[in-house]
C-alpha cells in the first residue's frame, strides 16, 4: 500500500476553455504544493494536456482519461499512449462507467491497460457495479471486470496499476444516485485486494493503489480513506471546483 494518498481530480469534459483550464490548474497547483502526504493529479480533456503538462509539478500531475488501444497507425480521431507519454503524462483512467456506457467492453479495456504499461504511464482501471439490487452479485460484477481487464499483465506490471472503485449508483451524474458509505467503500477495497492476491499473491495485491470514486467531497473525502480503506480519491465533480478540490486535499493530508 502506498505512503502518499493519490488524489485524482477527473475533469471529465471540462472546463468549457483552454483558459479557464489554467487558471483552475495553477490556483490548485499553488495550494496543493503544501500537502506532503499527498499526491495529486488532474486528469484533463487532451486538448489541454499540452498546455498543463508544462504547468505540472510535483505537487500536481497531469493525467488523462482515456487512451488508443493501439499502438500508432490509422486509427482516426484516436491518442495512443506515446503520445501522452511525450506530454509526461503520469496516470491515464481506462474503464470510466462512462466509457463503458459507450461500449467500452473488458477485453478493449485490457488492450488500453497493455498500451499504457509499455509506454510507462499507470493504469488507472475504474471497475464497479451498476447497481446493488441483485443480491452479492456486484462483487462477481467487479471481479470479471478485474480477471479480464488485467488478464496476461505480468506481477511486474501489476504494481504500477491503479484501481479505482466507483460504484455508478453513487456516481453524481447517476439518475436517482445514493450515497456509497465508508463501509460499502471498505466491503469493496478488501474484496478487490482480495481478487488481486489471488490473481498475482499477496505482495503484489498489497502494492496496488486502490481508490474510491462517487460523488466524493470534502466532507466524504476523510470518511473513505480512514473508515473505508481507500487509498486515495476519484473526484469528478468536486474536482473542477479548486476550492473544493483543495479541500479535499486538505482533508487527506491531515489523515494519519
Ligand atoms: C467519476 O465519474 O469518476 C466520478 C467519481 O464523478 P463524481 O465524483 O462527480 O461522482
Amino acid at each position: 500500500m502506498r505512503k502518499k494518498k493519490l488524489i485524482v481530480g477527473n475533469w471529465k469534459m471540462n472546463p468549457r476553455t483552454l483558459p479557464l483550464a489554467r487558471t483552475n490548474f495553477l490556483s490548485i497547483k499553488k495550494a496543493a504544493s503544501a500537502y506532503k502526504n499527498v499526491e495529486a493529479v488532474i486528469a484533463a480533456p487532451f486538448v489541454y494536456i499540452p498546455e498543463l503538462a508544462k504547468l505540472a509539478s510535483a505537487g500536481l500531475s497531469i493525467g488523462a482519461q482515456n487512451v488508443s488501444a493501439e499502438k500508432e497507425g490509422a486509427f482516426t480521431g484516436e491518442i495512443s499512449a506515446s503520445m501522452l507519454a511525450s506530454l509526461k503524462v503520469k496516470y491515464c483512467i481506462v474503464g470510466h462507467s462512462e466509457r463503458r456506457e459507450l461500449g467500452e467492453t473488458n477485453e478493449f479495456i485490457n488492450k488500453k491497460i497493455k498500451q499504457l504499461l509499455s509506454a510507462g504511464i499507470a493504469p488507472i482501471l475504474c471497475v464497479g457495479e451498476r447497481d446493488r439490487d441483485h443480491g452479492m452479485l456486484y462483487l462477481g460484477t467487479v471481479k470479471t471486470q478485474l480477471e479480464e481487464c488485467l488478464a496476461g499483465i505480468s506481477k511486474n506490471m501489476m504494481g504500477r496499476i491503479v484501481i479505482a472503485y466507483e460504484p455508478v449508483w453513487a456516481i453524481s451524474s447517476t439518475a436517482n444516485r445514493r450515497d456509497a458509505t465508508p463501509e460499502d467503500c471498505q466491503e469493496m477495497h478488501i474484496y478487490i485486494r482480495k481478487v488481486l492476491a489471488d490473481m498475482s499473491g499477496g505482495t503484489v495485491a498489497d502494492s496496488v493503489a486502490i481508490l474510491y470514486g462517487g460523488s466524493v467531497d470534502e466532507k466524504s473525502a476523510a470518511g473513505f480513506i480512514a473508515t473505508g480503506g481507500a487509498d486515495g480519491l476519484l473526484p469528478g465533480r468536486a474536482s473542477l471546483n479548486p476550492k473544493t478540490f483543495l479541500a479535499i486535499i486538505k482533508k487527506t493530508n491531515e489523515l494519519k
